[in-house]
């Protein structure tokens, strides 16, 4: 039999994972997938993006646990492309190579007063309160009563309900204690969620939505002249079933809420973000009204208002970052590809590279959608790469120990885990609290 094929995936996310689960699927057995990661922690937004009260999303970690117990898998922690290893190094080792390493940095909105104290990129906010290491000592100034989170993604009613919820709502989730203790501290009162759209141009879920109306002690409002729908929109809310459930949840938050409850959303719509202001600090943020124009296009009307909050999260998306010698669409955001096969500047296909997920196809979709997604690259890879085709030159456990690398295994990963869950029980707090700074996370790796 012929040397199994050997396979190189760089980001240990849900789309790494599926692809090296796909691998070993296709390839039936005759393969060996080594999947790396900067981090010392696998499955990448499963535990760094989703929000941390989302738990049945969050246990998807236990499927993507399995992939990397197969016996064909490695886990590879605190190895980064780029740092400890060069993309060449990567075509010496492997006969194949799949780049998954998402859309990690923030999109930016250009306007004045954007880069202010307490103007913040949601990616940062989640990356804090997810405990991601890079953003463990970030701090968030918490004392304004009224906040706002510019865009109406999924992420931003992340943002919005973990901002609404109190800490107490979050003590049997995973979030760090020193997050938890910084929420505790939080005087927000009212969060303005602001769509430069209209309701039927939302990109949010409704399951997501729906859920900031079952917040205890916070009320939901949308102006009833937001709701109204020009013919298109009520076209797309008569047949788009996103749109019409999304208008449908809404609808029915349009009455001003009567009660006095503790904390308020206002989700407000045909508002665009024009400039961030405030003496050192932000203190106001000012938007223009929009409405579409005949060709469906958002088009500012010249009105102008200004919202008094000590806070903007700027949840406009998420984009991915040229890798070091891989072509990279500079406007797309992604690396170019034809169902998963890098192409060069010039359309053709760079031998043995492949993409998977977000940086494949740009930062849409639920996990899930990488399934089908990393499927796709690996059926490509496996049609164009076979077993025997060429030989690696070099052997990937040798390079990184001519390094020096403090290679983290999946059985050191495994210590960080369990010492996370012992964390959780000793604070009776959950299933797991996470250690967020690298020197603990590290140390837990090596120290049963
Ligand atoms: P998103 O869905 O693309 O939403 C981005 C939002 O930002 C849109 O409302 C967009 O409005 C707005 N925006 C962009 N540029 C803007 C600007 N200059 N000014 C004002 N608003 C602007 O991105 P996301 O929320 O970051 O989510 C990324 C992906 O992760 C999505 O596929 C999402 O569904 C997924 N996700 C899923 C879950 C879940 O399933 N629970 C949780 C989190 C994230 P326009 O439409 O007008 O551009």
């Amino acid at each position: 039999m012929t040397a199994p094929l050997l396979v190189a995936v760089v980001g240990s996310g849900p789309a790494g994972l599926y692809a090296a689960e796909a691998l070993v699927k296709q390839a039936e057995g005759n393969v060996r997938v080594d999947v790396f990661d900067r981090l010392p922690t696998p499955y990448g937004l499963v535990r760094y993006g989703v929000a941390p009260d989302h738990k049945s999303i969050k246990s998807i970690a236990r499927y993507l646990q399995k992939v990397l117990e197969d016996p064909a898998v490695r886990f590879f922690g605190c190895v980064e492309l780029g740092r400890d290893m060069t993309r060449d190094d990567l075509l010496d080792c492997y006969d194949a190579v799949i780049y998954s390493t998402g859309a990690m940095v923030d999109r930016h909105l250009g306007i004045p007063g954007e880069d202010l104290p307490g103007s913040i990129a949601a990616t940062d906010f989640v990356n804090w309160y997810c405990g991601h290491p890079d953003a463990a000592d970030h701090t968030f100034d918490l004392s304004a009563e009224e906040v706002a989170v510019i865009g109406v993604g999924n992420v931003a009613v992340d943002v919005v309900r973990v901002l609404a919820k109190t800490s107490e709502e979050l003590r049997q989730t995973d979030v760090p204690e020193h997050v938890l203790d910084a929420l505790s501290q939080s005087r927000v009162k009212r969060v303005h969620m602001l769509g430069r759209r209209g309701p039927a141009q939302a990109k949010f879920t409704t399951k997501e939505l729906r859920e900031l109306g079952e917040l205890p002690g916070v009320a939901v409002h949308v102006r009833p002249e937001d709701m109204e729908l020009d013919p298109a929109s009520a076209e797309a809310a008569e047949n788009d079933r996103l749109v019409r459930g999304n208008v449908k949840v809404m609808n029915g938050w349009t009455q001003p809420p009567a009660d006095d409850r503790p904390r308020r959303i206002d989700i407000r719509f045909w508002r665009a973000p024009v400039e961030i202001r405030g003496e050192g600090r932000v203190e106001e943020l000012r938007v223009e009204r929009t409405r579409l124009d005949e060709n469906g296009r958002v088009t500012g009307t010249g009105e102008f208002e200004s919202l008094p909050v000590g806070l903007v999260l700027r949840s406009v998306g998420y984009q991915s970052v040229a890798l070091a010698g891989i072509p990279f669409d500079e406007r797309a955001y992604v690396v170019p590809n034809e169902g998963g096969r890098i192409l060069s500047a010039s359309g053709e296909q760079v031998p043995r590279e492949y993409v998977a997920g977000w940086i494949k196809r740009g930062p849409t979709g639920v996990v899930g959608t990488n399934k089908s997604d990393a499927a796709e690259t690996v059926r490509n890879l496996l049609a164009d790469v076979s077993p025997g085709d060429r030989r690696p030159t070099r052997k990937i456990e040798e390079l990184l120990e001519s390094r020096g690398l403090p290679v983290v295994t999946y059985d050191d990963w495994l210590r960080l885990d369990a010492a996370e869950v012992a964390l959780a029980a000793s604070l009776d707090r959950g299933e797991r609290v996470k250690l967020a700074r690298w020197e603990a996370m590290i140390s837990a790796c090596r120290h049963p």
